[in-house]
């Protein structure tokens, strides 16, 4: 591991999700140590699961460290020249709009800023997408319909002031552990809180519902224009604010009450029943602090722009917004969405928060930036974007920090699309990504830990990111990758910054820009900072100007040409895509607790890895009954798109019909569970963001012929497995391994995939009747990896967890009973097996915890913490051990 640059703790922002929590890296003797910043205003302190295990994801291990033509190591001048010369042949030869850039919600605001000024000022076209157009583009889109502009309008200290929190298409308690541990302290301080969570899925966040709508997949729309017309009919509504800052009300209302009959009826087309709807609206129209907090549940779906909308609607119908303590709330999923939106990181809009169809911002930027090809109009939408790559309209694209191979509906096409592309440049930290695999140009970026820069979180609070590492050799930062490109491709004048503080005071004096209050975004008071004032930044909210603070919204001023909101007629429509008799059950898709995206970074620690070791799918167990799938077999999932194959989990939790599965899982860490293969490239028409959360498939066994695990210090590669998963252990890396092809040789088969040479020493077991091999390959006695195999579809009983095994790969020789041990399948010595990870912050699992509560007579999650510190951190475990408790105690009854 890299030493940090400097002795004294530095203050920086944890790089996963949007909450945007503040972390101090600190240079310890025993390596480098991350805990949450105390003084930080996301999280005072406090970080989840992942932000807490930081410092083990910091390695080189894995990281790309030289540029690369073709898979060729090579300097950066020839890289760049590459880069360069391909870009402006394409373009000379075939336009502007022929080139495409495709970025992320990891980038930092200043490297954001280069790429966005480079392709729409100087390059001319507005093809920079960016993948936050998965996650929240629905809600711009919904902003600016109703305020003019795409403004957040609540804070976090408004779910502290609220009365009523309504939770919608958000499982808060996995995605965003910092936001509902802060709305769990709210709701201790504040017994009257009440809490709704409105989710298809009984999810942990549910753990502090009080009242939970499991909603028929898609029907949001339907159950917020039924709120608004129920409103409306109750005659609860806000005359003073409609009548002098809301336009289009009685068309919204209008539209409401035309799909609204009665409360039954609406509670028969959300599947809900009528008391919980009743419920519901009840509190909603008794409450005025109330803050509806919505987030890819809403956003990821074919109609997400006007569920944002039915969401606004209501809260500007009751004038529940502008004021302490209320609002809709969009929550971010990225660390730097909001910087991304607010540097114009979308195709359809210009630099701080400018549209390309206004053609005052067009002179704006146009004179701001000097630039010589300001775009003209909008460039293509993520989902369209690499659907024009596919047919060869665009001939080169450069991906910037994110996998869209992974991540991108019907992901085959997508990977089809790049690799039949002319010119593939992808910069990124890792050199193992699926994407990366697909690259002409690979270029090295820094990782989190050396970048510098900002980042903006949920609440529109900028955040310094700043490096504790030292860059590695031969790595540059996003900006200087791009700045050098512009350079070459003749703009050096317009991009030569020496530093992200030119870059940021830059963007600061351009949202100032002759603004004049007219637009939302306003950066003026940290215009002109010193780079010292840059380098002490202290996070701050924005609008920044330099003489009034300005409360957005508290005045009834918004955005839109009149300067009232507006409140948008929505007509509910179904999911694009139905089951039917071939695809009878429908997928939806989302985050497991403890990992990131397509798992680069939090797949590096072992003890994120162990909450969730295989890609599975749950269903309910009256539904997978119905499809003949056993609890914890291997089943096949798949539609028109492609095929997958996963674990089957009966999970009660799940709608009858419905199934879920995780987003994170890549060809780096599963052979065959992307999800995104699957899903549809059906899109929002406002937005573009496609609908992850509904795609119809069909499901039946996959029954393997023989089953087992492999555990190695080593990362390896496996011939002869239809399935396999990788994931970081204790040990090294663990395999789960299955195939459907019968096996000659298991001896020949593990020696081949061990790597056995005539140096390591070879010992294996084989019960032919019995139908079990196990072998390990040694060093000097010294365990290097070990193989369990069995015939048939049924489970090993240490497959689940080996963790008794992991305990045996140490530096020292093995002794004779451990040789054995290894062998036999059984642990030669008296072990304490942990169990499965239930508490990834303190490393606790399923076993020591129900020991614990046998043992110590445990009659509280309180007191499981206590005992065991399990959920003493982030809390994210905490439903979990709440459950573990509950079926502890009901086991005691039986007994
Ligand atoms: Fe990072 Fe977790 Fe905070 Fe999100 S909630 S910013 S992942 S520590």
């Amino acid at each position: 591991m890299a030493s940090a640059i400097s002795d004294h703790p530095i203050k920086t922002t944890c790089p996963y999700c949007g909450v945007g929590c503040g972390v101090i890296a600190s240079h310890e003797p025993a390596g480098i140590t991350i805990k949450g910043d105390s003084q930080h205003p996301a999280n005072y302190g406090r970080l989840c699961s992942k932000g807490s295990a930081l410092a083990e994801t910091l390695d080189l291990q894995g990281r790309l460290l030289t540029p690369q033509i073709d898979g060729i190591d090579c300097s950066w001048e020839q890289a760049l020249d590459k880069v360069s010369s391909g870009l402006s042949s394409i373009i000379q030869q075939y336009g502007a709009d022929a080139v495409a850039f495709y970025v992320s919600g990891q980038l930092l605001t200043e490297d954001y800023y280069v790429a966005n000024k480079l392709m729409k000022g100087f390059i001319g076209s507005a093809n920079i997408d960016t993948n936050s157009r998965l996650c929240m583009s629905s809600a711009v889109a919904a902003h600016k319909r109703a305020f003019g502009s795409d403004t957040v309008p609540c804070t976090y200290e408004d779910l502290e002031n609220a009365d009523l929190i309504v939770i919608t298409g958000s499982n808060l308690a996995w995605c965003h552990p910092v936001t509902y541990q802060r709305i769990l302290m709210a709701r201790k301080k504040n017994p009257q809180l009440k809490i709704v969570v409105i989710d298809p899925r009984i999810t942990a966040t549910c753990d502090i519902a009080d009242l939970h709508l499991a909603i028929k997949p898609g029907a949001d729309a339907w159950l917020f224009n039924g709120l608004l017309a129920w409103l409306n009919q109750q005659q609860v509504f806000d005359q003073a604010f409609i009548d002098h800052h809301c336009e289009g009300v009685e068309d919204s209302v209008h539209a409401a009450l035309a799909g609204f009959d009665t409360l039954s009826a609406l509670a028969e087309r959300c599947d809900l029943p009528v008391e919980a709807i009743s419920l519901f609206f009840d509190w909603f129209t008794a409450t005025e602090k109330t803050v509806t907090l919505f987030s890819q549940g809403i956003n990821q779906s074919s109609s997400g722009t006007d569920k944002g909308n039915a969401i606004i609607n209501c809260h500007l119908y009751t004038g529940r917004i502008g004021k302490i303590g209320m609002g809709p709330f969009s929550i971010t999923g990225q660390p730097n969405a909001m910087g991304g939106r607010e540097v114009g990181g979308l195709a359809n809009q210009l630099a701080a928060h400018m549209e390309i169809n206004n053609p005052l911002h067009q002179q704006l930027v146009k004179e701001f930036w000097q630039a010589p090809n300001l775009c003209q109009h909008e460039g293509f939408k993520a989902v369209e974007l690499f659907d024009r790559i596919d047919k060869g309209e665009v001939k080169a694209v450069w991906i910037m920090a994110t996998n869209p191979v992974d991540s991108l509906p019907q992901a085959d096409k997508v990977r089809a699309a790049l690799n039949q592309c002319d010119l593939v440049i992808v910069s990124d930290c890792m050199q193992q990504t699926d994407t990366m695999t697909l690259a002409n140009v690979a270029l090295p970026a820094l990782a989190w830990g050396e970048k510098d820069g900002t980042v903006t979180n949920s609440e529109r609070r900028i955040s310094r990111q700043r490096a504790f590492l030292p860059p590695p050799d031969n790595v540059l930062a996003d900006w200087q990758i791009i700045c050098q490109v512009a350079a070459r491709m003749g703009y050096a004048e317009a991009f030569a910054y020496q530093n992200v503080h030119q870059i940021f005071d830059e963007y600061a004096r351009l949202t100032d820009y002759q603004n004049n209050g007219s637009r939302d975004l306003n950066l003026q008071a940290l215009t002109g900072l010193s780079a010292e004032q840059y380098a002490q930044l202290e996070p701050v909210r924005w609008p920044c100007l330099k003489h009034q603070q300005a409360d957005l919204f508290s005045d009834g001023h918004f955005y839109t040409a009149s300067g009232k909101a507006r409140m948008m007629a929505v007509t509910p429509r179904q999911p694009l895509s139905l089951c039917d008799s071939n695809y009878p059950l429908l997928l939806n898709t989302g985050r497991s607790r403890d990992q990131w995206h397509t798992m680069t970074r939090t797949g590096k620690a072992a003890r994120l890895s162990g909450h969730s070791l295989e890609p599975v799918i749950s269903l309910h167990p009256q539904t997978a009954i119905g499809f003949a799938l056993n609890d914890q077999s291997l089943v096949e999932i798949s539609n028109a798109n492609g095929k997958l194959i996963a674990r089957c989990h009966y999970d009660e939790n799940q709608r009858a019909n419905q199934a879920f599965m995780p987003i994170h899982w890549s060809e780096q860490f599963a052979a065959n569970a992307r999800v995104d293969v699957l899903t549809h490239a059906h899109t929002d028409p406002f937005s573009g963001q496609p609908e992850f959360k509904q795609t119809a498939i069909a499901i039946k066994p996959w029954t393997p012929l023989w089953q087992g695990f492999l555990l190695s210090k080593r990362r390896l590669t496996l011939a002869e497995c239809k399935y396999w998963t990788r994931t970081k252990s204790k040990a090294g890396w663990l395999y789960h391994l299955a195939g459907n092809r019968a096996v000659e040789s298991w001896s020949q088969l593990a020696r081949n995939w061990l790597c056995d040479d005539h140096g390591s020493e070879w010992i294996e077991y084989q019960d032919q009747h019995g139908g079990y091999y196990r072998a390990a390959r040694l060093n000097q006695g010294i365990v290097d990896s070990c193989v369990y195999l069995t015939f048939g579809d049924a489970l090993m009983d240490s497959q689940d967890d080996p963790q008794w095994l992991q305990t045996l790969f140490t530096a020292t020789p093995l002794d004779k009973a451990d040789r054995m041990a290894i062998l036999s399948g059984e642990p030669a010595k008296q072990t304490e097996d942990p169990g499965p990870t239930i508490c990834a912050c303190f490393s606790v699992g399923l076993h020591q915890i129900s020991k614990a509560i046998h043992q110590h007579k445990l009659m509280t999650v309180e007191q499981i913490t206590a005992q065991l510190q399990a959920g003493g951190n982030c809390g994210s475990c905490l439903p979990e051990l709440k459950k573990i408790l509950q079926a502890e105690q009901l086991k005691n009854l039986k007994t």
